[in-house]
């Protein structure tokens, strides 16, 4: 099977050019300038940049959490992402108290067996830290699954104490693996929430008033000193305080190889939403909560001089009617968590390209060339070049899209973004090859998406 793309701009991480690009079944083979090549497939890319397919390291496709779980799957899930122009997602399996790794593996290889339409890797969250497990790390790192997350928030459901999430760092210096941490002060966190409700606090701006900043700069603080006490590298997930960031940028500043992410909605959203009527601001209750609006040009500065190397979108859909609905009373108990990886691309084209805070070549880089670095999935992933997957999306940089619940595909009853018209969107998709989105129209397969192997640290 033969597939040429011709006429477009091809767009990398460091590379901007006009050329055509000929995939042979499931990878790139040529490229060049109007290659006569004949094909079964030709897709006319003329006006639109050709990129390397979205990779989305941060994803909870059917995930429990709270009496509830999240709304998409990996089919809805991977599907949405696709109609979004991202065609990788790393997702993260749970070891819950209790269970070995393996088990935990083997509960989300169902989830996503024969529903992903496009291409899938999982992190381990891991809640409990003995002997066996640690000896399971090893064995994890060696079957692809190359980075655990750790929790320093979620008293008595995930968070680890310091020893553990020593031991676990000190432990990814032998085998290759690597530790993304979810950096809150867990428990003076607790004492803030009890506080509020006992103070008979309990709408959904609580929900962020009783998680500051500082509590996220400092565990972020506290996450890096035990990752250059164990001399081994860190990535800090969803960075949203620019209190934080700081935290990062003085470690990077000193060589450590701190590495951190943040999403869209702490770039486009702020604590603004949670004062919407009534219960409205419970379509933003996440954690870390959205930050004030005055902090946003920090993290793009982050962005821009790459103290921030990545945008994911922590996507966890729960839809406002039975699911977010259960902290109707009470808003520690609003599932956390927000529909995000259909939007992703579009959003941070048209707020970081298009308003000039990132360059073109930048934008790609923090969508996909970086998570694929990080994750050893380069290059794979993460690029279009000979022998790589052909994973890649058609953009057209002119079109503009109203965001909206009803026309976007998450499966989920509100969209965070309702109304915001966004100049730059995804026409076609092909994953591995195959095509999966065709000038807007889902064209793929549940179950065509496969395990992404992943490499350990070189
Ligand atoms: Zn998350």
């Amino acid at each position: 099977m033969r597939t040429l793309i011709k006429n477009g701009t091809v767009v990398t991480a460091t590379d901007t050019y006009k050329g055509d690009v000929l995939v042979e079944d499931e990878k790139v083979s040529t490229i060049g300038s109007s290659l006569d090549i004949a094909a079964d497939k030709t897709i006319d890319a003329s006006g639109k940049y050709v990129l390397p397919g979205g990779i989305d390291v941060h994803t909870h496709m059917d995930m429990p959490f709270g009496g509830s779980k999240s709304s998409d799957d990996f089919e809805t899930g991977t599907r949405a992402a696709a109609f979004g122009g991202t065609t990788t997602i790393v997702d993260f399996a749970i070891q819950y108290r209790g269970q070995t790794l393996h088990h935990a593996m083997e509960a989300w290889a169902k989830k996503a067996e024969g529903k992903a339409v496009c291409d899938y890797g999982f992190h381990m969250i891991i809640t409990e830290l003995n002997d066996q497990v640690e000896g399971e790390m090893d064995a994890l790192v060696r079957q692809g699954i190359t980075s655990l997350k750790l929790f320093m928030a979620y008293t008595g459901v995930f968070m680890l104490d310091d020893a553990s999430i020593f031991k676990a760092l000190l432990r990814t210096g032998k085998n290759g693996g690597s530790i993304c941490m979810h950096a809150e002060n867990g428990g003076v966190i607790d004492v803030l929430v009890q506080r509020a409700l006992a103070e008979g606090k309990t709408a959904p701006k609580y929900h962020a008033l009783t998680r500051p900043a500082r509590a996220e700069a400092e565990a972020t603080h506290r996450a890096i000193a035990l990752a250059e006490i164990a001399d081994v590298p860190i990535y800090i997930v969803h960075l949203s305080a620019a209190e934080a960031l700081e935290m990062v940028t003085e470690a990077r500043d000193r060589g450590l190889p701190a590495n951190a992410e943040t999403c869209p909605q702490y770039l486009f959203l702020s604590y603004d939403n949670y004062e919407e009527p009534g219960f409205n601001g419970a379509k933003y209750v996440m954690s870390p909560p959205l930050r004030e609006k005055a902090k946003q040009d920090q993290l793009w500065r982050g962005l821009a001089f790459n103290d921030l190397q990545v945008i994911s979108t922590d996507h966890c859909p729960f839809c406002m009617k039975e699911q977010k609905e259960l902290g109707l009373n009470d808003f520690s108990k609003i599932p956390n968590g927000a529909p995000g990886v259909e939007t992703r691309m579009s959003l941070v084209y048209d707020g970081g390209v298009r308003a000039g805070r990132i360059s073109l070549n930048r934008f790609v880089e923090l969508t996909s060339t970086s998570p694929a670095r990080i994750f050893g999935m380069f290059p794979r992933k993460g690029t279009i070049a000979p022998g790589s997957d052909a994973d890649i999306v058609v953009f057209d940089p002119n079109r503009t899209v109203t965001l909206a619940a009803k026309t976007l595909h998450m499966n989920v009853d509100y969209n965070p973004y309702e109304g915001r018209r966004v100049t730059g969107a995804t026409d076609t998709v092909l994953s591995r090859g195959r095509l999966v989105i065709e000038d807007g129209k889902f064209v793929g397969r549940a179950g065509a998406g496969s395990f992404v192997k992943r490499a350990t640290r070189s």
